[in-house]
C-alpha cells in the first residue's frame, strides 16, 4: 500500500490508511508485533492502537513487542505506548529461545538467525520455484523527488533507469543515497545498480546536499537526548582523542560504544554538524579491530 502526503498523516487519515489496508481481508487471529518502549517516539504505538481497535470486533488479535536485548514493558509502560484502550492482558511476552543477546553482540553470536518477512518469502519462493531473489521492492523518495513511489525493479537496474521510470519530472539530484538520508551510503554515479540489499534510493536536490561545515561542540545535549539507546556520543568523540591506544580502548568500552546502532539521531539534531555517526563508526571499527588483535596473541 502506498500513501502519499505531503505534510505526513493525521491521526484520522492513518486510521483511513490502516483500514484500507485491512480491507476484503477475512481475519481470525492477528499478531501485532510492534517495537518495544524504547521505541516510544517512532510512532509504532500509536499504529497498533489504531490496529487493535479496528480489529478487536472483527478477530482475535494479540500483541508482541519486540524483545530483542531488552526487559518486557511495564504495565505503565504499555499505557504509556499502546493508550490505556489496548488491556494489558493482550500484550504477550515472547521467550522464544531463550536466549539473550549480549549488549553489541549479533543474534547470530548466540545461534539465532532472525529473518524478515520479505526474506522469508523470497526464500519460500525460491523453494517452491526455482527462482532466486531477482527482484526487489525498493522506496524512491528524497527532496528532488515530485512523485514519490515503491517501485519493484530488477536487480541490476541503473539508479538512473530507476528515476526515469518513477519521476521525469524530478529536480535535478545533489546527491543520490542508497538507504535513507540518514544511515545510508551515497551513490557515486547514476549507473549504480539496484543490489540486492537496496531497500530504498533516497535523491536530494543540490540545496539539500550542500554540506554543512561543523562548528565547535556547544554542549546542548541535544545529541544525548536524541539516542534512543541512552548513549552519550559526546563522549565518544572525546575518547577517540586519547593518545594512548590501551586507554582509548577502555573508555570506548566503558561508554559501551558498540550499542550504537548508527541510527543517525544524534548527528541529525546536532546544531554544530558534528559529524557523531562517523566518529561512532570509525570507534566501533577500531575498537573491534583492537579486540581481533588481542584475541590473536592470547
Ligand atoms: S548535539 Fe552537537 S553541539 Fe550539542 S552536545 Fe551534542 S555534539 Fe555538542
Ligand atoms: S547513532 Fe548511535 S549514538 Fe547516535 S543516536 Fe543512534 S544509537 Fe545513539
Amino acid at each position: 500500500m502506498f500513501y502519499e502526503s505531503k505534510e505526513g498523516l493525521n491521526d484520522t487519515e492513518l486510521r483511513e490508511a490502516l483500514a484500507k489496508s485491512l480491507e476484503g481481508k477475512e481475519l481470525k487471529h492477528v499478531l501485532i508485533l510492534p517495537p518495544d518502549y524504547t521505541r516510544m517516539y517512532s510512532g509504532a504505538g500509536k499504529i497498533t492502537e489504531i490496529y487493535y481497535d479496528l480489529l478487536k470486533d472483527r478477530c482475535e488479535v494479540d500483541i508482541m513487542p519486540a524483545l530483542g536485548t531488552h526487559e518486557p514493558m511495564t504495565e505503565a509502560e504499555c499505557k504509556a505506548f499502546f493508550g490505556s484502550d489496548v488491556p494489558f492482558e493482550k500484550i504477550l511476552v515472547h521467550n522464544t529461545t531463550g536466549r539473550i543477546i549480549p549488549a553489541g553482540k549479533l543474534p547470530a553470536e548466540v545461534g539465532v538467525v532472525i529473518l524478515n518477512v520479505t526474506t522469508l518469502a523470497t526464500l519460500a519462493n525460491y523453494v517452491k520455484t526455482g527462482m532466486p531473489l531477482v527482484e526487489k521492492c525498493i522506496t524512491v523518495d528524497g527532496s528532488a523527488i515530485k512523485h514519490p513511489k515503491n517501485v519493484l525493479c530488477p536487480i541490476g537496474t541503473s539508479i538512473r533507469d530507476v528515476l526515469d521510470f518513477v519521476d521525469a519530472e524530478r529536480d535535478e539530484p545533489g546527491k543520490v543515497i542508497f538507504g535513507g538520508p540518514m544511515t545510508g551510503f551515497p551513490a557515486y554515479s547514476l549507473d549504480e545498480p539496484i543490489v540486492k540489499n537496496t531497500n530504498a534510493i533516497t535523491v536530494l536536490t543540490k540545496k539539500d546536499a550542500k554540506e554543512r561545515e561543523a562548528t565547535a561542540c556547544i554542549h546542548c545535549g541535544r545529541c544525548v537526548e536524541a539516542c534512543p539507546l541512552s548513549l552519550v556520543p559526546t563522549a565518544f568523540t572525546k575518547a577517540l582523542d586519547i593518545e594512548n591506544v590501551d586507554e582509548r580502548m577502555a573508555r570506548l568500552e566503558e561508554y559501551s560504544i558498540m550499542l550504537c546502532m548508527e541510527c543517525g539521531c544524534c548527528s541529525f539534531v546536532c546544531p554544530a554538524n558534528r559529524p557523531l555517526i562517523q566518529n561512532n563508526r570509525m570507534a566501533k571499527n577500531s575498537l573491534r579491530e583492537y579486540n581481533a588483535h588481542r584475541a590473536k596473541l592470547k
